[in-house]
């Protein structure tokens, strides 16, 4: 008799889910896939382009109903997950259904969370996190009025661009003393500043918002020890949280988020975690952390499809990376770039707003940050080629000397370590992600 299908359910359907439910397939795995999500797939990253007009809200579908049904999955979308019986093995959903399963993904993602403060919960203030958050922002902003984003971190700053091109006025306040506190050192986000001050942005750094009131059909937003701004539109990007609170009660392992193996296994062997709610290794210092990327979220949800298909494959870890363009700037941060302990190479050239800081430990780059214009060349190529050398570990030991002496002259160490080579076999499953179809 043939052996029944597996049974796989998978929660959630972004970056981590789709890429699961599609190495599934390519791996030829015929069992059951039941996708449960609240909301339908699409790509939260690219919501960025949607905003500036580049794209229409169609191409932020990352699995069309056509390409579910060919991947032969029974979807629900517009459901919850809220409990988890992990010894019955049994997903409770929003609607009191239950379903069963042989193996588990949980890949719920995020939710953007705003500040405790007065008059934070208004309804007509947005985030920027979802679709709907997008589509939102999209009818409301206003092209003769003012906008505020409160919050200068790595999402905001992902929106930035749509922000200028969709708002006649613009101001970013940050309760830190400096922008991208977590994204780049005291250098970098200087040179960042002064770019956008001169693209015409107002940027309030220290401003800690205390309360968000109304004057007419206008927001007040009122700060300690500083004047008030008035805005048409307000968007919040002042962090994000995994989406955990309905595994209470389940048994399942969590600190940060979802403790996982090299398998991406949850403390329960037959249920996996992938992307943001997932806590795996970081590549370059082997510790358990979250990272809330894409690239993280794509290879998690790569490995554990193979895992699901019955190919034990391990994780190596994920490399920390952000990587923004804004105003024309390039902006990025890779690895352990704030590592205390490590031997640092450091130029700025403030002028040409170009930074470099490498970190290395025994001779190998584990961390860096660097900034520099998009429309030349050199920058853009030198993004690929500090990413790569940390990703892949290759020993610099012979190039120190040179590096210090010419920081901003990646190309000759890359070359020489013929990293290319050695991070062309690195992918998750050992062969390259084919392209998606839809
Ligand atoms: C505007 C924006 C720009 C970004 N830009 C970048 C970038 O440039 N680079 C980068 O690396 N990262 C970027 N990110 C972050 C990146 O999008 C996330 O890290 C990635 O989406 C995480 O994928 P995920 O699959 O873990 O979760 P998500 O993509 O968040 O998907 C979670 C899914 O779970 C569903 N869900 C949640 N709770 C439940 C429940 N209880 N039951 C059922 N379903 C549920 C949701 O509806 C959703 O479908 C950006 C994010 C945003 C919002």
């Amino acid at each position: 008799m043939a052996a029944k299908p597996k049974r796989h359910v998978i929660v959630g359907a972004g970056t981590a889910a789709i890429n699961a439910i599609r190495t599934l397939r390519q791996l030829g795995d015929k069992g059951e896939i039941h996708l449960v999500s609240k909301e339908p797939p699409y790509s939260r990253m690219v919501l960025p382009y949607y905003l500036d007009q580049s794209i229409s809200e169609a191409r932020t579908t990352t699995a069309t109903p056509r390409q579910l049904m060919d991947w032969q999955v029974t979807a629900k979308f517009g459901r919850q997950a809220v409990a988890l019986d992990t010894k019955a093995a049994k997903l409770k959903l929003d609607n009191d259904e239950e379903l069963e399963y042989d193996d588990l993904l949980i890949a719920t993602g995020s939710t953007a969370v705003r500040p405790p403060i007065s008059g934070a919960d208004d309804p007509t203030l947005f985030n920027f996190w979802t679709l709907a958050d997008a589509q939102g922002v999209n009818r409301y902003i206003n092209p003769a009025g003012r906008a505020v984003m409160v919050g200068a971190g790595f999402i905001a700053f992902t929106i930035l661009d749509g922000m200028i091109h969709r708002s006649g006025n613009l101001s970013l306040v940050e309760a830190e003393p400096r922008i991208l506190p977590r994204m780049v050192d005291e250098t970098g986000a200087r040179i960042v500043h002064h770019w956008l001050e001169s693209k015409g942005v107002e940027l309030l750094t220290g401003a800690r918002l205390t309360s968000v009131g109304q004057n007419g059909a206008r927001h007040v937003l009122a700060f300690a020890g500083r004047e008030d701004l008035e805005a048409d539109t307000v968007v919040f990007a002042t962090g994000i949280r995994p989406n955990l609170e309905w595994l209470n009660g389940s048994g399942i392992k969590i600190n940060q988020a979802i403790v996982v193996d090299d398998n991406l296994k949850s403390s329960t062997p037959n249920v996996y975690a992938a992307g943001d709610v997932a806590e795996g290794k970081n590549l370059i210092t082997g510790e358990k952390e979250v990272h809330a990327i894409e690239p993280t979220a794509m290879e998690h949800g790569r490995v554990v499809g193979a895992n699901m298909a019955g190919k034990k494959v391990k994780y190596p870890g994920s490399l920390l990376m952000n990587i923004v363009s804004v105003a024309g700037l390039n902006v990025a941060s890779f690895g352990s770039w704030e590592d205390a302990d490590a031997e640092v190479i450091a130029k700025a050239d403030e002028g040409r707003s170009a930074y470099r800081k490498y970190l290395f430990k025994k001779g190998k780059m584990v961390g860096a940050i660097m900034t520099g214009p998009h429309r030349e060349t050199w920058s853009e190529n030198d993004l690929g080629m500090i990413k790569g050398l940390v990703q892949s570990g290759a020993s610099l030991e012979p190039w120190m000397e040179f590096l210090r002496e010419h920081p901003f002259t990646i190309k000759k160490p890359y070359l020489a370590t013929r990293t290319v080579k050695s991070l062309l076999p690195q992918t998750v499953l050992g062969s390259p992600t084919p392209a998606p179809r839809s």
